[in-house]
C-alpha cells in the first residue's frame, strides 16, 4: 500500500484553525481554518467546471493569496497545479501550456486580459472562479505521497525548460529536510518575496502548512518593502537569490536587522565569495543553499553551525538526501548528482530527458562541484558553461566572483569565445557601478588571478542577458 498522509491543509487547520497562514504587507492575515475553506470553497467551484482526479490546471498568476488558495483547491480535487512564470513571453508559455497538456488555464485577475493568445481550452481569472456555483464532491482526505502535486519548468538556462513533476512526497521531504537543518521557532516566520511559482517560493508556502508556520507574502521584490518588513514584522527567515543581497545590503547601510532575523536562506545560482563575507561581516546571517527545480528546492545548505567557517560552501545535503561527485578530475571536480525522496521521480513526458539525467536512481545535475576533506559542497560552475583553455579548466563563476568584488562593478558575465590558439579564452561582459577602465580592470583582476584565467576581452553592456527566472544566460552573452 502507498504511504498516505492526510490531507496536509486539513490537517493543519484540525491542529492550529487559528494559527496565522499568511500574512500581508496591509496587515491582513489569514488562519489556517480560512485558507481551508476557502481552498475547499474554490475546489467545489473548479469541480463546476470539469476539473478533478489527474486534471492538469495552469496557473498564471504573481503572488496572491488566491494563487494558494486556487493551488491548494487543486490538490483537493487531486488534481495538478502546472505552475507558470509571468515573465514568459507567449511562446514561451505555449509551450509549457502544451508539453504539460494544461486543460484549463487560471489567472490572476490583472492577468487574464493578457492571455488570450495562450492556447487552452478553458482560460478562468480566479474572480471568474469565484462567480462559480459550488458542486458538491468528494474532497480528498488523505495525500498520496506519490502522487503528483505540481508541475514547474525549469528555468530553461542551458536548454529548453523540461517539466518537473513534484510529487507530495517530494514536497514532504523537502520540508523535513529543511526543518531538520534550519530548526523551527515558535515565532518563525519567513518572508516570501521570491515567486511562488519558482520551487522555492511554492514549497516555503507548503512548509507553512506542514510546520504551522506563517509566510509574510509580497506581490514581489520590492528592495523598500522587504527592508521594512525585515525592520517592523518580526520576520526570522527569508528566501533570497544573489541580486537581492546586494540591494538589501545596500539598503540596509550602516544599520543592523533585528536579532530575531535569524536566516537568509540564498539559493538560486553562484553567490560571490566576497559578497558572503561582506554579508557575515555586518552580522547578516546568509546561508548557502544548493538545489534546482528537480530537487523541489534546496538539497544541501550549509548549517548555522558551519556558515562562518565554510564561507563559499553550500553545506551537506539534508537529512533525507545524498550527494555525491561523479567521475572527480584531478582537483576533485566533477559531476553532482543527487539522491533522495525529494528528488523528482522524473520530467513529464520527456523520455530523452529521464533517460539520460537518470544512472541508478542518481540525479546528474549537469553542475560541477567538488566536496571538501569534511564532506562539504563547493558549487563550481554549470558543466556547459565551461571553458577549456589550452587544455586548462577556466570557471566562469570564479572569474565573476572576483571581478564583481570591484566596487565600481554592478554585474558581471563571463563567457568563453573561440580561439584559434588556445581552443577558447575566457571574455568578460561588464555592467559598471562606477565610471571605471579596463586597464583598471585587468590591474584588479591580475592580483587575484592566475594568467590564464584573466578574461582576454573585456566589454561594457547596460545589462546582462537574463531569462525570465532573472538567471544569467551565459550562452547569450556573445549573441546580443
Ligand atoms: P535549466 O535546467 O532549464 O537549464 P536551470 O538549471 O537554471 O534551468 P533551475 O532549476 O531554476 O533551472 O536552477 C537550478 C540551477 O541553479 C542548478 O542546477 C545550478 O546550476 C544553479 N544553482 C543553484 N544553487 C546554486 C549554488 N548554490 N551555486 C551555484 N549554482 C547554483
Ligand atoms: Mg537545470
Amino acid at each position: 500500500m502507498a504511504e498516505t498522509i492526510p490531507h496536509w491543509l486539513s490537517k493543519q487547520a484540525d491542529l492550529t484553525p487559528n494559527g496565522i497562514a499568511i500574512e500581508l504587507v496591509t496587515g491582513e492575515e489569514i488562519t489556517f481554518s480560512q485558507l481551508m475553506k476557502d481552498s475547499q470553497t474554490f475546489a467545489r467551484k473548479l469541480a463546476q467546471i470539469g476539473v478533478g482526479k489527474g486534471s492538469h490546471a495552469g496557473i498564471l498568476s504573481n503572488n496572491h493569496v488566491s494563487m494558494l488558495t486556487a493551488i491548494h483547491a487543486l490538490s483537493y480535487l487531486g488534481a495538478v497545479g502546472v505552475l507558470l512564470n509571468t515573465r514568459l513571453t507567449t511562446v514561451e508559455l505555449n509551450y509549457q501550456v502544451e508539453d504539460a497538456e494544461v486543460s484549463l488555464l487560471l489567472t490572476s485577475n490583472d492577468i487574464k486580459e493578457a492571455v488570450n493568445e495562450i492556447k487552452v481550452p478553458l482560460t478562468y481569472s480566479f474572480a471568474e472562479v469565484d462567480a462559480l456555483y459550488e458542486k458538491e464532491v468528494p474532497l480528498v482526505q488523505d495525500l498520496n505521497l506519490e502522487d503528483p502535486f505540481s508541475i514547474i519548468y525549469t528555468s530553461g538556462t542551458t536548454g529548453f525548460p523540461k517539466g518537473v513533476i513534484h510529487t507530495y512526497g517530494n514536497h514532504w521531504w523537502n520540508a523535513m529536510g529543511s526543518v531538520l537543518n534550519l530548526g523551527l521557532n515558535k515565532e518563525d516566520k519567513w518572508l516570501i518575496a521570491l515567486p511562488l511559482f519558482h520551487v522555492s517560493g511554492l514549497s516555503t508556502s507548503i512548509k507553512s502548512i506542514i510546520y504551522g508556520m506563517p509566510i509574510f507574502l509580497m506581490e514581489k521584490f520590492d528592495v523598500d518593502k522587504v527592508h521594512d518588513a525585515i525592520m517592523n514584522k518580526g520576520i526570522t527567515i527569508i528566501s533570497v537569490v544573489t541580486l537581492m543581497v546586494q540591494r538589501l545590503m545596500k539598503r540596509l547601510g550602516s544599520g543592523s536587522y533585528p536579532p530575531e532575523l535569524r536566516c537568509f536562506l540564498l539559493g538560486g545560482g553562484p553567490a560571490p565569495k566576497p559578497l558572503l563575507e561582506e554579508a557575515w561581516k555586518r552580522n547578516v546571517p546568509v546561508y548557502q543553499s544548493y538545489g534546482m527545480t528537480e530537487t523541489s528546492s534546496q538539497i544541501a545548505t550549509l548549517s548555522p553551525n558551519d556558515a562562518l567557517k565554510k564561507i563559499g560552501s553550500a553545506g551537506k545535503a539534508l537529512f533525507p538526501a545524498k550527494l555525491k561527485i561523479h567521475a572527480p578530475n584531478k582537483n576533485g571536480i566533477g559531476e553532482i548528482m543527487v539522491k533522495g525522496p525529494l528528488v523528482t521521480k522524473g520530467y513529464y513526458k520527456n523520455d530523452k530527458a529521464n533517460e539520460t539525467s537518470f544512472i541508478d536512481g542518481w540525479l546528474a545535475t549537469g553542475d560541477l562541484g567538488y566536496l571538501d576533506e569534511e564532506g562539504f559542497l563547493y558549487v563550481v560552475e554549470r558543466q556547459k558553461d565551461l571553458i577549456i583553455s589550452g587544455g586548462e579548466n577556466i570557471y566562469p563563476s570564479e572569474i565573476e566572483s572576483v571581478l564583481s568584488g570591484m566596487a565600481q562593478i554592478k554585474e558581471v558575465g563571463v563567457t568563453g569565445k573561440k580561439d584559434k590558439t588556445w581552443g577558447q579564452i575566457p571574455i568578460a561582459f561588464v555592467v559598471k557601478e562606477q565610471e571605471v577602465t579596463v586597464s583598471e580592470i585587468v590591474a584588479y583582476a591580475e592580483k587575484r588571478l592566475a594568467r590564464y584565467k584573466l578574461p582576454k576581452e573585456i566589454y561594457f553592456v547596460d545589462a546582462l542577458p537574463r531569462n525570465a527566472s532573472n538567471k544569467l544566460v551565459r550562452n547569450r552573452l556573445l549573441k546580443d
